[in-house]
């Protein structure tokens, strides 16, 4: 801890409670120890001193006792180079503070009123009431003390008008040589008052004890918390309301001490200017005291050292936006523009950032935007999402991009498909012609990701990028990342987990579809493995990732658990009652519709074929990826047929229980490319290094007549297998 604060905290209290003292004087002598002492309409008292020590100061002379209360907290002034390295005396220095601030404002009631035109002064109980419980119920999240002054009128409108945006209450208190805040918002035109949550308390530093003494009633009201049940009191703050200091300008010993108040509270300090910091966590949430913050970024800054976290109520986009607009098809002929579905590459990319590498809500299209291109048209497209927050681990990132795909659908007018590398998607020309813009993807991701991830997401950036070059290279980098993540369950197995995963996030397409999620079997979509299944569970215990025990096991060649087949006989509402894992001829798992490949029987073959999204062309089952996708999709169960995420192909446990890797007789050569050096390594895994060699693909034959003479003469395995149909 900074020396330095702990010094001016302390000295400050000293003041502080020096000057309550002479103002208490003062008030004994013109109106009498025995005269009341309250601020207007509140069953309270001095209400920061009735919380804490639960002393209930009803006449002058209480004052007294209770500064004694401060005098006994103040720690002693640390001498010339000396210091405590903990907090314990900056706190009690804060208390004191905030004690002898209570009567000083206490003493102003007595003689003079510290209300007038600008200034409201206290406020009472049933302001408290009605206003507290929007600290409760969430209407608003908390209150800036907000103190000093602003390098311009227009600056401090700015900040204001910033911190209303986040629904905050914003509260004033203090001035600069006699300058306020206050004073630069009506300079502004700005309304100041309860209506409009932006309340000037008072001129002097001692206010902020009625922003203080408001959250010890708000604590006793509605935190259950008694008069005196100090931990209690402020305890329920720290946790329940988000409350922080501003400070602009030149900050004081008299402020550090009020700051050092509000420390106790859970509420750190904030300051655009340079002052000692306080870093190292331990009474807040997170930081203490941060200095030297530019005045654009500084509520930004509260936010995150608050630890506060925003909702955004409105998607700001000029269409409808909910869930009643997922399903909904965007046919050629009303589609303005698209991208991807293999006409133009496509893919997004969610990476985790440092918190000052991202600025919240920064949206930006590099290339052409849609008004720079005529209808009918499809552009490339690239949505790099860049997420930082607080609790943001590399691991959540391939949860937050699968969301992408849901979270675009959501929004009238347009239509998404797929995900990693092989997204598609369209905008109508009704989107279009009521202004919607490929800007708006971004701004719907960074709205759904900070309202739905709260407790990990705190700022998110997104950059489209719409021309060619920076597509090609993006997707390589992002490239780089599936397969990193991918590779990541690599040396797991099934047998060496008790839990697999549940996925139900497609049941908004495919209600009856539940992906089960093992070491050995991604999700079908290819996004979603294991470790993924396990970090969104973290994320979001109720979630649609689910862990289910397997239990005992009823065949492990077929992959069966009765405690599997439970759960997705519930998950699917009583539709699929049985499930093998490892087998597509039997009882197979279900697809939704967002599959990266299928694979097909090929009854003369005696075995498998795999065709891949990203191949258009015929295909030896008889039908293309798009006619096959049709059938196979829509949280069905099709013997002969599954959809898979590509990487699946080189698992073990690869559709084991019907003969494995080696039914494998044709798939497409690019997907043969991809996958090479993993397909590769299966081959040798299995004894038969040139197995790659004896699976046919496009070049030998699109039909099954013309690739069996090919898989003879090459000696295929599968066609000795036992037969795959029994
Ligand atoms: Fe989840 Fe499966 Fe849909 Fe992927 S395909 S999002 S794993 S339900
Ligand atoms: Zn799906």
């Amino acid at each position: 801890m900074s020396r330095i604060i702990a010094t001016a905290a302390i000295k400050g209290a000293y003041k502080e409670v020096a000057e309550a003292e002479r103002m208490l004087g003062e008030a004994m002598e013109s109106a009498g120890a025995t005269t009341a002492v309250e601020f207007p309409n509140t069953g309270y008292y001095l209400p920061i001193i009735y919380a804490l020590s639960g002393m209930k100061v009803e006449k002058v002379e209480d004052m007294a006792k209770a500064l004694g209360l401060a005098k006994d907290l103040l720690p002693p002034v640390p001498r010339e180079g000396h210091w405590v390295p903990y907090l314990g005396h900056t706190l009690d220095a804060g208390i004191a503070t905030l004690f002898a601030g209570e009567v000083i404002e206490g003493c102003k009631y007595v003689t003079n009123p510290p209300v007038d035109d600008l200034w409201l002064g206290a406020a009472d109980d049933v302001i408290m009431r009605e206003r507290g419980v929007e600290f409760v119920d969430g209407t608003a999240p908390g209150f800036c003390a907000l103190t000093g002054l602003a390098s311009t009128a227009e600056m401090a409108d700015k900040i204001v008008v910033e911190l209303l945006e986040k629904n905050l209450y914003v509260w004033m208190s203090g001035h600069i040589n006699g300058k306020t805040i206050s004073e630069q918002l009506v300079e502004r035109e700005r309304q100041l008052g309860w209506d409009t949550r932006i309340v000037p308390y008072g001129k002097e530093m001692s206010s902020a004890v009625y922003s203080l003494g408001f959250a010890a009633r708000a604590a006793m009201s509605f935190g259950g918390a008694q008069p005196g049940d100090f931990s209690k009191v402020l305890r329920y703050n720290k946790n329940r309301i988000f409350a922080f200091v501003l400070a602009l300008d030149y900050v004081d010993e008299q402020k550090y001490a009020y700051a050092a108040g509000a420390i106790n509270y859970g509420f750190p300090t904030i300051a655009n200017t340079k002052i000692p910091e306080i870093l190292p966590t331990g009474v807040c949430t997170y930081e203490h005291v941060v200095s030297d913050v530019a005045e654009e970024e500084i509520v930004q800054r509260c936010v995150e050292v608050r630890g506060l976290k925003i909702q955004i109520a409105q998607i700001p986009i000029p269409m409808a936006y909910g869930p009643a607009f997922e399903g909904e098809v965007i046919r050629k002929d009303d589609m303005y523009i698209q991208f991807g579905g293999n006409i133009t590459p496509a893919f997004e990319y969610a990476k985790m950032r440092e918190m000052d590498e991202v600025t919240d809500g920064k949206i930006e299209v590099v290339g052409p935007e849609i008004d720079d291109v005529e209808q009918g048209t499809a552009l490339p497209l690239g949505i790099v999402v860049e997420v930082a927050g607080r609790k943001m681990q590399e691991d959540f990132e391939s949860i937050l991009e699968r969301q992408i795909h849901h979270l675009i659908n959501g929004a009238e007018g347009i239509w998404h498909m797929g995900q990693r590398d092989i997204v598609w998607t369209r905008i109508s020309k009704k989107a279009q012609s009521k202004g919607f813009k490929i800007k708006h993807y971004g701004e719907i991701i960074r709205a759904k990701l900070i309202n739905d991830f709260p407790s990990i997401v705190d700022k998110v950036q997104v950059t489209i990028y719409t021309n060619e070059k920076d597509v090609e290279e993006w997707e390589a980098t992002a490239r780089t990342a599936y397969r990193y993540r991918d590779e990541k369950t690599a040396g797991m197995s099934d047998e060496s987990v008790d839990l697999f995963y549940s996925c139900t996030l497609c049941q908004s397409f495919a209600p009856t579809h539940v992906c089960v999620i093992s070491p050995e079997r991604l999700g079908l979509c290819g996004a979603y493995n294991w470790l993924d299944g396990k970090a969104a569970y973290e994320i979001d215990p109720t979630g649609p990732n689910q862990p289910v025990k397997k239990g005992d096991v009823a065949d492990p060649e077929k992959g069966i658990w009765p405690a599997i087949n439970e759960f997705v006989k519930d998950k699917s509402g009583n539709n699929i009652t049985d499930v093998q894992m490892y087998s597509m001829m039997e009882d197979p798992m279900t697809s939704c519709g967002c599959f990266e490949g299928i694979v097909a029987f090929l009854p003369m073959c005696n075995g498998v074929m795999i065709v891949n999204r990203e191949y258009t062309g015929m295909t030896p089952c008889g039908m293309a990826f798009s006619t096959l996708a049709n059938s196979v999709g829509g949280g069905n169960q099709t013997p002969g047929f599954i959809g898979i995420g590509k990487v699946y192909v080189t698992s073990k446990k690869f559709i084991s229980a019907d003969g494995g890797f080696q039914r494998i007789v044709w798939m497409p050569k690019e997907l043969k490319e991809t996958l090479k050096e993993q397909l590769q390594k299966r081959c040798e895994e299995m004894g038969d290094p040139d197995f790659l060699d004896k699976i046919a693909d496009e070049e030998v034959g699109v039909d099954e007549d013309a690739i069996l003479p090919w898989l003879e003469e090459k000696g295929h395995p599968a066609l000795t297998m036992d037969p795959m149909l029994s």
